[in-house]
Protein backbone atom coordinates (compact mmCIF):
# COMPACT_ATOMS: atom_id res chain seq x y z
CA UNK A 1 0.00 0.00 0.00
CA UNK A 2 1.76 3.35 -1.30
CA UNK A 3 -0.22 5.15 1.07
CA UNK A 4 -2.24 4.60 4.16
CA UNK A 5 -6.56 4.53 3.74
CA UNK A 6 -7.51 7.70 5.09
CA UNK A 7 -4.76 9.63 3.29
CA UNK A 8 -5.47 7.73 -0.15
CA UNK A 9 -9.26 8.97 0.30
CA UNK A 10 -8.67 12.23 0.70
CA UNK A 11 -6.31 11.91 -2.41
CA UNK A 12 -10.15 10.57 -4.24
CA UNK A 13 -11.68 13.29 -3.12
CA UNK A 14 -9.21 16.25 -3.83
CA UNK A 15 -8.81 14.40 -7.73
CA UNK A 16 -12.70 14.46 -7.61
CA UNK A 17 -13.20 17.48 -6.85
CA UNK A 18 -10.37 19.18 -9.73
CA UNK A 19 -11.60 16.81 -12.26
CA UNK A 20 -14.93 18.86 -12.28
CA UNK A 21 -13.03 21.99 -13.34
CA UNK A 22 -13.74 23.08 -16.81
CA UNK A 23 -11.15 20.92 -18.82
CA UNK A 24 -10.54 20.19 -22.10
CA UNK A 25 -14.31 19.59 -22.53
CA UNK A 26 -15.36 22.76 -21.03
CA UNK A 27 -17.95 21.26 -18.57
CA UNK A 28 -18.42 22.46 -14.92
CA UNK A 29 -19.00 18.98 -13.84
CA UNK A 30 -19.98 21.04 -9.76
CA UNK A 31 -22.47 23.49 -10.25
CA UNK A 32 -25.91 22.24 -9.11
CA UNK A 33 -26.73 20.55 -5.53
CA UNK A 34 -27.45 17.44 -7.72
CA UNK A 35 -23.78 17.62 -8.73
CA UNK A 36 -22.82 18.47 -4.82
CA UNK A 37 -24.59 15.06 -3.94
CA UNK A 38 -22.56 13.11 -6.15
CA UNK A 39 -19.41 14.60 -4.77
CA UNK A 40 -20.25 13.36 -0.86
CA UNK A 41 -21.94 10.16 -2.24
CA UNK A 42 -18.04 9.11 -3.52
CA UNK A 43 -16.85 11.07 -1.04
CA UNK A 44 -18.86 11.14 2.35
CA UNK A 45 -17.79 13.78 5.40
CA UNK A 46 -18.96 13.83 8.83
CA UNK A 47 -19.45 17.20 10.73
CA UNK A 48 -21.93 20.03 9.71
CA UNK A 49 -23.12 20.29 5.97
CA UNK A 50 -25.46 22.83 5.07
CA UNK A 51 -25.70 22.27 1.44
CA UNK A 52 -26.71 25.61 0.18
CA UNK A 53 -25.58 27.43 -2.52
CA UNK A 54 -23.19 29.46 0.00
CA UNK A 55 -21.38 25.85 0.78
CA UNK A 56 -21.29 24.97 -3.38
CA UNK A 57 -19.64 27.91 -4.18
CA UNK A 58 -17.47 27.75 -1.64
CA UNK A 59 -16.34 24.23 -2.43
CA UNK A 60 -15.91 25.39 -5.96
CA UNK A 61 -14.03 27.81 -5.48
CA UNK A 62 -10.93 25.61 -3.06
CA UNK A 63 -10.68 23.92 -6.54
CA UNK A 64 -7.94 26.05 -8.29
CA UNK A 65 -5.95 26.29 -5.25
CA UNK A 66 -6.03 22.18 -5.51
CA UNK A 67 -5.34 22.08 -8.85
CA UNK A 68 -2.47 23.85 -8.29
CA UNK A 69 -1.02 21.30 -6.62
CA UNK A 70 -0.72 19.27 -10.02
CA UNK A 71 1.34 21.71 -11.49
CA UNK A 72 4.50 22.01 -9.60
CA UNK A 73 7.41 19.81 -7.96
CA UNK A 74 7.46 18.32 -4.77
CA UNK A 75 9.38 21.46 -3.22
CA UNK A 76 7.44 23.35 -4.75
CA UNK A 77 4.32 22.51 -3.07
CA UNK A 78 5.24 22.87 0.14
CA UNK A 79 4.35 26.32 0.69
CA UNK A 80 1.13 26.10 -1.38
CA UNK A 81 0.30 23.24 1.47
CA UNK A 82 1.71 25.02 4.56
CA UNK A 83 -0.24 28.08 2.91
CA UNK A 84 -3.73 25.90 3.12
CA UNK A 85 -3.12 24.32 6.51
CA UNK A 86 -2.29 28.33 7.85
CA UNK A 87 -5.07 29.33 6.04
CA UNK A 88 -7.44 26.92 7.15
CA UNK A 89 -6.21 26.95 10.77
CA UNK A 90 -4.69 23.17 11.31
CA UNK A 91 -4.72 21.76 14.29
CA UNK A 92 -4.68 17.58 14.23
CA UNK A 93 -5.81 15.82 16.26
CA UNK A 94 -6.64 11.56 16.17
CA UNK A 95 -10.52 10.78 16.51
CA UNK A 96 -12.28 7.51 15.85
CA UNK A 97 -15.86 7.64 14.76
CA UNK A 98 -18.36 5.51 13.08
CA UNK A 99 -16.20 2.14 11.93
CA UNK A 100 -13.14 4.52 10.71
CA UNK A 101 -10.34 3.62 12.97
CA UNK A 102 -7.84 6.39 14.71
CA UNK A 103 -7.79 8.71 11.60
CA UNK A 104 -6.66 12.61 11.42
CA UNK A 105 -8.93 15.17 11.60
CA UNK A 106 -7.61 18.82 11.37
CA UNK A 107 -10.53 21.19 11.08
CA UNK A 108 -13.22 21.33 13.63
CA UNK A 109 -16.28 19.35 13.00
CA UNK A 110 -18.55 22.87 12.66
CA UNK A 111 -15.84 24.62 9.89
CA UNK A 112 -17.40 25.26 6.68
CA UNK A 113 -16.81 22.04 4.39
CA UNK A 114 -14.81 23.80 2.21
CA UNK A 115 -11.84 24.27 4.87
CA UNK A 116 -12.25 20.60 5.98
CA UNK A 117 -12.08 19.74 2.26
CA UNK A 118 -9.15 22.01 1.74
CA UNK A 119 -7.21 21.02 5.32
CA UNK A 120 -7.72 17.27 4.36
CA UNK A 121 -6.41 17.42 0.89
CA UNK A 122 -3.56 19.44 2.58
CA UNK A 123 -3.03 16.90 5.04
CA UNK A 124 -2.78 14.27 2.22
CA UNK A 125 -0.31 16.05 0.40
CA UNK A 126 1.51 16.13 3.51
CA UNK A 127 1.92 12.49 3.41
CA UNK A 128 2.56 12.69 -0.52
CA UNK A 129 5.37 15.05 0.44
CA UNK A 130 6.62 13.58 3.47
CA UNK A 131 7.00 9.72 1.49
CA UNK A 132 8.68 11.30 -1.60
CA UNK A 133 6.21 10.06 -3.90
CA UNK A 134 5.31 13.72 -5.35
CA UNK A 135 5.88 12.32 -8.60
CA UNK A 136 2.63 9.97 -8.68
CA UNK A 137 0.71 13.13 -8.78
CA UNK A 138 -0.04 13.53 -12.62
CA UNK A 139 -1.87 15.23 -15.77
CA UNK A 140 -3.72 12.25 -17.81
CA UNK A 141 -0.73 11.73 -20.58
CA UNK A 142 -3.81 11.49 -23.22
CA UNK A 143 -3.60 14.30 -26.28
CA UNK A 144 -7.32 15.24 -25.16
CA UNK A 145 -7.19 15.26 -22.07
CA UNK A 146 -5.97 17.14 -19.34
CA UNK A 147 -7.85 15.47 -15.54
CA UNK A 148 -5.12 14.84 -12.98
CA UNK A 149 -4.73 11.52 -10.93
CA UNK A 150 -2.64 10.07 -8.63
CA UNK A 151 -0.67 6.89 -9.39
CA UNK A 152 -1.06 4.41 -6.67
CA UNK A 153 0.26 1.67 -8.95
CA UNK A 154 3.26 -0.36 -7.06
CA UNK A 155 5.42 0.58 -9.75
CA UNK A 156 4.36 3.85 -10.46
CA UNK A 157 3.59 3.39 -14.31
CA UNK A 158 -0.51 4.45 -14.88
CA UNK A 159 -0.50 7.11 -17.36
CA UNK A 160 -4.36 7.63 -17.90
CA UNK A 161 -6.75 9.45 -15.60
CA UNK A 162 -9.78 7.34 -14.75
CA UNK A 163 -12.69 9.83 -15.27
CA UNK A 164 -12.60 9.61 -19.69
CA UNK A 165 -11.91 5.82 -20.74
CA UNK A 166 -8.31 7.65 -21.62
CA UNK A 167 -6.06 4.32 -21.64
CA UNK A 168 -8.34 2.51 -23.77
CA UNK A 169 -8.95 5.44 -26.32
CA UNK A 170 -5.40 5.91 -26.99
CA UNK A 171 -4.78 2.11 -27.27
CA UNK A 172 -7.42 2.40 -30.01
CA UNK A 173 -5.83 5.29 -31.39
CA UNK A 174 -2.51 3.45 -31.66
CA UNK A 175 -4.25 0.10 -33.23
CA UNK A 176 -5.51 2.62 -35.78
CA UNK A 177 -2.28 4.63 -36.37
CA UNK A 178 -0.36 1.49 -36.87
CA UNK A 179 -3.15 -0.24 -38.95
CA UNK A 180 -2.92 2.59 -41.53
CA UNK A 181 1.24 2.67 -41.32
CA UNK A 182 0.77 -0.97 -42.16
CA UNK A 183 -1.64 -0.37 -45.21
CA UNK A 184 -0.12 2.50 -46.69
ZN1 LIG B 1 -13.11 11.15 10.15
ZN1 LIG C 1 -7.64 11.31 -19.28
Amino acid sequence: MIFIHDTRQSLVAAVYLVNTLPGFDGEDTLQTVDDFEAYLAVNPYTGTIRRDRQEIDALRAVRPRLRALWDVDRDGAVPLVNEMLSDGRALPRLVTHDDEDWHIHATADDAPLATRVLVEAAMAFVDVIRADEYDRVRVCSADDCDAVYIDYSRNSSKRYCDTGNCGNRMNVNAYRERRARQSA
